[in-house]
Formats: C-alpha cells, sequence, structure tokens
C-alpha cells in the first residue's frame, strides 16, 4: 500500500506526480537498472544497480563483500530511483525545452533475505528480468555462487511516481516562430547478440531470438 508522505510530495510540478500503485509498479518492473543514494558517515553515496520488483518489494542483489551491500545490510535509510525518457521535447525556446518521462523515487531501509526459498527465488527472478527466459538455459547455481550472494529487498510503501507526457509547451508569443519544435522519441534497443569467441559456433539461442 503506498501513501502520500511530505517526503514524497514534490515542491514543483506536483500535479505529476502520482502514488497510484500499479503506475509505479509498471515503472520499476519496465526499469532495469535503479539508483540508491544513502548517507556513509555524512558522505552522500549513490550506485547504480540491477533490480526487480516482486508484489510489494523491490530486490537487489551483490556480493556479500560489497561494500556498498553491506552497508544497505545495516538497515541505513536510503533513496531509491529509476527513470524512464519516453522523449527529447524541443520547444521554440531554451526555456520551454523538457523531457517526457516517467520517473519512480522511493524511500526504505533493506531487510536481509535469509530464506532460502525466497533466495534461490530472487535470483531466477533478477536474472530472467534482465534477459527473459535466460535462467533455464543456464548451469545452476552452485551452493558457494549462492553464498557469496547477499539478496536485500526494499518494501515498496514510501513512494512516488512522476510522469511527464505530450508536446512542448511554448508561450503564446512565441507559437508563430519559425522555429522547429516538437519531439524527438528516446528508447532502449536491444540491437543483434555478438557470440563471444566461446561461443562462435554455437546458434543464437531462441529466448534471445525473442529477446531482440
Ligand atoms: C529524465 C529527467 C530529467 C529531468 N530534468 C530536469 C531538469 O533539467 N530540471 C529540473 O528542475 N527538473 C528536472 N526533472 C524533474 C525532477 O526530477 C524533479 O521532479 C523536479 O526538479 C521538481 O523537483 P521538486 O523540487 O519539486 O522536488 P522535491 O520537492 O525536491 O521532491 C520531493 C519529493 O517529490 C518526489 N519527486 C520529485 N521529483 C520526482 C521525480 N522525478 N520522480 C518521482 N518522484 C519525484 C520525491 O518523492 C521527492 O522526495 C527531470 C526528471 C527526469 C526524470
Amino acid at each position: 500500500m503506498i501513501t502520500q508522505t511530505p517526503k514524497t510530495t514534490p515542491s514543483r510540478s506536483a500535479k505529476r506526480a502520482t502514488y497510484d500503485e500499479a503506475t509505479i509498479h509498471s515503472i520499476l518492473d519496465e526499469s532495469l537498472f535503479c539508483t540508491i543514494s544513502y548517507s556513509l558517515e555524512g558522505q552522500p553515496m549513490s550506485i547504480p544497480t540491477a533490480f526487480f520488483r516482486k508484489d510489494d518489494y523491490l530486490y537487489i542483489h551483490g556480493s556479500v563483500g560489497s561494500h556498498f551491500i553491506r552497508t544497505l545490510e545495516s538497515g541505513c535509510p536510503v533513496c531509491l530511483s529509476v527513470m524512464l525518457v519516453d522523449a527529447l521535447v524541443l520547444a521554440k525556446s531554451a526555456f520551454h525545452h523538457s523531457v517526457n518521462y516517467r520517473s519512480v523515487v522511493m524511500f526504505a531501509s533493506a531487510e536481509k533475505v535469509e530464506d532460502e526459498k525466497e533466495k534461490a527465488e530472487a535470483m531466477f527472478l533478477i536474472t530472467d528480468k534482465i534477459v527473459p527466459e535466460r535462467w533455464d538455459s543456464l548451469r545452476p547455481m552452485t551452493d558457494s555462487e549462492v553464498r557469496k550472494t547477499t539478496i536485500l529487498r526494499f518494501k515498496i510503501e514510501e513512494a512516488s511516481a512522476k510522469l511527464r507526457t505530450g508536446e512542448p509547451v511554448d508561450d503564446d508569443e512565441d507559437q508563430t516562430l519559425p522555429i522547429w519544435s516538437g519531439l524527438i522519441p528516446v528508447s532502449i534497443q536491444k540491437s543483434k547478440p555478438i557470440a563471444d569467441a566461446l561461443s562462435k559456433e554455437l546458434p543464437l539461442p531462441k529466448h534471445l531470438e525473442r529477446y531482440v
């Protein structure tokens, strides 16, 4: 359940913000990576990392030896954010240039996943989120690999989404200026896979054909 708090209320363009759970979940599900920010002895830190969402939780994984993961594991307060850029918005003046985007900001503290079943499922879900159907084509993880990996989860409850859509909004007096204005759509492209030296003789797996 997501509820608006003073911390998740933007001071500017608040009408673009939403606390709708389905919207927030859909932005998180479409984003491959997030940025996690926290304070380390007064020093602001901001680390990009992969994640996935399941139900009301956002999950990340990392090496048990990672300084970043060990810091978050302590349960310190964090701010997580993601953004999807849909278009560059070109107005007739520099002032009104903008971006069409969907972004999420959330506040939470990490909980360490200790349950073996939840941990195994998390490793499967993070792998298949980044490259769908990848997990089933891989050799199974070893116990040692599982032991070397920490899974942390964050409850999605203090979160906001912000969205901008549509065309540029120019000042009335600029509308007739002969200056091109409009949108440049932006998207993440997945291109043809490139086999490494060990896989040159192997056919491209069907799941990768489907992916790209
Ligand atoms: C790709 C991209 C480019 C942007 N470029 C600019 C730019 O150049 N200049 C600029 O001023 N702004 C830009 N923004 C918008 C920016 O993210 C802020 O929303 C905006 O600056 C207003 O901040 P504020 O002072 O109202 O937020 P604050 O009052 O500081 O924020 C309070 C709370 O509002 C919520 N919030 C604020 N912004 C967002 C957000 N984007 N997504 C989800 N929740 C949010 C958070 O919960 C935050 O804790 C951009 C956003 C994106 C995604």
